[in-house]
């Protein structure tokens, strides 16, 4: 019985190494691709204008360089922070985090960003957490940013200190919303729902593998709610003792 006990287990784990290993192949492989396409457009654009003795438009190259530059830096910064929070690991830097202030100064970001959309940051109530201040900041800004791309006028941040001990921040906007087949879907990587519009407006399709890679490393998690219209974003995490 011991050794049939050992033998199942390790066949578990096996499975679990095998299914690890390619994930993590897939995840290189659709990297390598994204990367390449900002990477391949840029040595054409150059090769055009100095090709043609009468280019003139240099200002217009290199805003085109800038953007294509600024595609990859965004790449590379998400999936630094995704390797370092991936599956499980805990935050590094642990300190006592007011998500309300947090959530105030992406409020402020997001308004600044979209002048002409209401950013209005409704019931916020005192919650303090322990974790990476900035990992958590970039969660809840990847939360507004995509409120901001995807939402039509207004976005609305919320938060509240649970009795069972945990915080629970709400993002939410008027855009067409998360069909419910697709709730878990837009967390996996590089899972664009209107792809044309992603790629072209610059998001990565990281944004939501992101937020959750930080909120579960952080004891927490982020999912999909059921709203009436628009998207709606709910985090939960544990509050500090
Ligand atoms: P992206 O960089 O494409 O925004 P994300 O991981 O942040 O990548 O989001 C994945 C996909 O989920 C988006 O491409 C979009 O289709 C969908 N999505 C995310 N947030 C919203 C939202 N607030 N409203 C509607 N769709 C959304």
């Amino acid at each position: 019985d011991e050794v049939r006990r050992l033998a199942d287990t390790l066949n578990l784990m096996l499975e679990r190494l095998e299914s690890a290993a390619l994930r993590q192949r897939r995840f290189v492989s659709d990297a390598s691709h994204e990367l390449k396409t900002p990477l391949a457009t840029m040595r054409p654009m150059i090769e055009v204008a100095e090709s043609d003795p009468d280019f003139s438009d240099w200002p217009g190259l290199l805003t085109d360089l800038k953007r294509e530059d600024e595609r990859i830096e965004s790449l590379v910064a998400d999936l630094l922070t995704l390797a370092r929070f991936d599956e499980g690991a805990v935050a590094g830097v642990q300190e006592d985090v007011d998500l309300d202030q947090v959530l105030g100064r992406v409020a402020e970001r997001t308004a600044h960003l979209v002048p002409d959309m209401t950013v209005e940051v409704l019931g916020i109530e005192p919650a303090r957490v322990r974790g990476d201040a900035p990992a958590l900041e970039r969660l809840f800004w990847n939360l507004s940013l995509n409120a901001a791309r995807y939402g039509t006028t207004r976005i609305e941040l919320s938060c509240r200190a649970l009795p069972n001990g945990v915080a629970e921040v709400r993002v939410s906007d008027d855009g067409p919303g998360i069909a419910p087949s697709d709730r878990e879907r837009v967390f996996e990587r590089f899972v664009r729902l209107d792809e044309a519009r992603g790629r072209h407006e610059g998001g990565t399709g990281l944004g939501l593998a992101v937020a959750r890679a930080i909120a579960r490393s952080h004891g927490g998690d982020v999912r999909v709610g059921e709203s009436s219209a628009g998207a709606l974003f709910e985090v939960e995490l544990p509050l500090a003792r």
